[in-house]
């Protein structure tokens, strides 16, 4: 999508720091790090929520929770991490493409803020 910040990313429009990638996915450094590693999987397809995903992205998007595991051990997650996808208003979503962030090295609480 042509105004899709995400979309420019995966694109290679705009320079990033990209900790893994392939036909389908890709994953980036997030730019305010919430955590010491903070990164992003997102859909190269743009797909904006969970909410807009059809049954025929099933394979892609559990393709991509079984890579979330290599990420993390590529990024040395070995003490845990957090997967979170904000949806929506209500969840501050402020990226209107499908992402999951990737959060790690520190101890997380809960519930989330
Ligand atoms: P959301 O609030 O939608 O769940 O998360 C969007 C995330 O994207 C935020 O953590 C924000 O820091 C990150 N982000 C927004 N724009 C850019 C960008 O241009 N580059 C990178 N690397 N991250 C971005
Ligand atoms: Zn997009």
């Amino acid at each position: 999508m042509a105004d899709c910040i995400f979309c420019m990313l995966a694109n290679h429009e705009i320079p990033t720091s990209v900790v893994y990638e392939d036909d389908e996915m890709f994953c980036f450094k997030d730019a305010d790090p919430q955590a010491p590693v903070h990164v992003l999987l997102i859909p190269k397809k743009h797909i904006e929520c969970l909410d807009d995903l059809k049954e025929e992205d099933a394979p892609l998007l559990g393709r991509m929770m079984l890579k979330i595991q290599d990420i993390a051990k590529d990024l040395e997650l070995d003490n845990g991490y957090r997967v979170v996808s904000n949806n929506g208003e209500d969840a501050f979503q402020t990226v209107k493409h499908l992402h999951f962030h990737i959060l790690g090295k520190r101890k997380m609480t809960w519930p989330p803020g």
